[in-house]
């Protein structure tokens, strides 16, 4: 057993915690989780939650897995560490690279390896800056991105993110960032259809690449689908409108691929679901299952040619680049997911399960409207249903409804995520259809709770 008051006075003694209040953290005590066996998670009071997260939207085998464990071991009693600096290199990490690229959309051939997600999208700030200096247009400096994007939290990738609470923190965005609109429907598409309104999403970028000089723009960064900003799903129309402004200008296309990578849409990589084809790819979280971190950067023709052929030496890397034993774990991790064939099941099965599973929860008071591609899934909740998602009635932000929502899925055993008022899910993607129908049943139940306590 777990004495959980002693755990939790220590780690509020001691434990500074990511994007956490500590002052309400120090009254309520922190949850501790102790074990995890496929979709399922248990914290050190016994409560046996169905995890909708995945962790942190990364541990898409499932939880326990002992063929992990063995490679992780076995690699670790080999060759613990050894780095990839000054012409060395280690028997995982090239063989992890290699496969990497077998997955990867045409014309992608070069891996560089980081410790996380939001290493990866310093890498490529700093290899898209190196790209165009190589290429005799040092002055192409400009980096587009959206708002409400996360990118990670160093000092480039809260930049390159586009939150707000971030920036307001201290001196971000960095010079040279600067950000679009998000493509949101639900937000932005008031009296167009949904088709119009990726264009006219898309048009934000070419209206800010005018706006600074088509001369002086690097590159535009997004996800394929914004993950922590809210499970945000362009329309069809916005990604190849987007493709071809980039191809217009020159400039060179990102996929932030930390959530969308590895699975989560029923494809590899999102951007070959959305019709795009980047230029640079940010991985991470699902490489691994998180199990090890490990994150990196895809590298496409264009700029691995500037890189390779070109440019001599690239200033650039971390000790954990190619750490043996996260690679190792990746290995395993890829090799489960081809034998276990699971981005094909969330393609066919998994994937239109949620799909129509998130679409009866449509129906329920509280929601005013659910959408789901792949294994992730969001809805909204609402004081009043409309039959548009635009003439729906939100709660008063300060009402902290999706927090109080949240509570109650943890209290009855299932993990969502809440932004602002929409509650999301990232589900590992081994979850089975049935656990799938176990989980709604469960969000079903809380949302009536819910709507119980702001009824009052
Ligand atoms: N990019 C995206 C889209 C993410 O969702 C995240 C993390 O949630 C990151 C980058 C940062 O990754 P990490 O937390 O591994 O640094």
């Amino acid at each position: 057993g777990f004495d959980t008051r002693a755990l939790q006075a220590l780690d509020s003694a001691h434990y500074l915690h990511p994007f956490t209040d500590h002052g309400a953290l120090r009254e309520r005590g922190a949850r501790v989780m102790v074990r995890g066996d496929g979709v399922y998670l248990w914290d050190s009071e016994g409560r046996k939650l169905i995890d909708g997260m995945s962790g942190l939207w990364c541990v898409n085998v499932g939880y326990g897995r002992a063929s992990m464990t063995a490679a992780v071991a076995r690699q670790m009693d080999t060759l613990p560490f050894y780095n990839s600096f000054f012409n060395t290199t280690n028997v995982p990490a090239v063989m992890l690279a290699a496969q990497l690229v077998q997955h990867a959309p045409p014309g992608f051939r070069h891996v560089f390896f980081t410790g996380s997600g939001s290493e990866a999208n310093d890498t490529i700030v700093r290899m898209v800056w190196r790209y165009w200096q190589i290429m005799g247009q040092p002055q192409r400096q400009a980096i587009i991105s959206r708002h409400n994007a996360y990118h990670g939290s160093t000092v480039a990738g809260a930049s390159l993110g586009g939150m707000a609470g971030m920036h307001a923190q201290g001196a971000l965005p960095i010079p040279g960032i600067h950000h679009i609109g998000q493509p949101s429907f639900a937000e932005h598409g008031r009296g167009m259809s949904e088709a119009e309104f990726g264009l006219r999403a898309a048009g934000w970028l070419e209206e800010k690449i005018l706006e600074l000089g088509p001369e002086n723009v690097a590159a535009f960064i997004g996800e394929p689908v914004q993950g922590a900003g809210g499970v945000i799903i362009p329309p069809p129309t916005y990604w190849p409108e987007i493709q071809r402004i980039c191809d217009k200008y020159g400039v060179l296309l990102v996929s932030d691929e930390v959530i969308c990578g590895f699975g989560r849409l029923g494809t590899w990589f999102g951007c070959q679901l959305m019709g795009a084809r980047p230029d640079l790819i940010a991985f991470a979280k699902g490489v691994s299952s998180g199990y090890v971190p490990l994150g990196g950067v895809l590298v496409g023709a264009r700029v691995a040619h500037a890189l390779v052929e070109k440019g001599g030496d690239f200033n650039h890397g971390f000790t954990y680049s190619g750490h043996p034993v996260a690679c190792a774990a990746a290995l395993e991790n890829l090799r489960i997911m081809v034998d276990e064939g699971l981005v094909e099941r969330v393609a066919l099965e998994t994937g239109p399960h949620l799909k129509a599973a998130f679409g009866s929860l449509a129906t329920h008071p509280l929601v005013g409207h659910a959408e789901s591609m792949g294994m992730t899934a969001g809805l909204n909740l609402v004081r009043r249903k409309a039959a548009s998602m635009h003439d729906c009635e939100a709660f008063p932000p300060g009402l902290g409804v999706g927090m109080v929502c949240r509570a109650h899925m943890f209290d009855n055993g299932v993990i969502m995520r809440a932004v602002g008022d929409r509650m999301i899910v990232a589900p590992p993607l081994v979850m089975t259809t049935a656990q799938i129908d176990e989980m709604v049943e469960r969000i079903r139940f809380c949302l009536d709770l819910t709507l119980e306590d702001v009824a009052q």
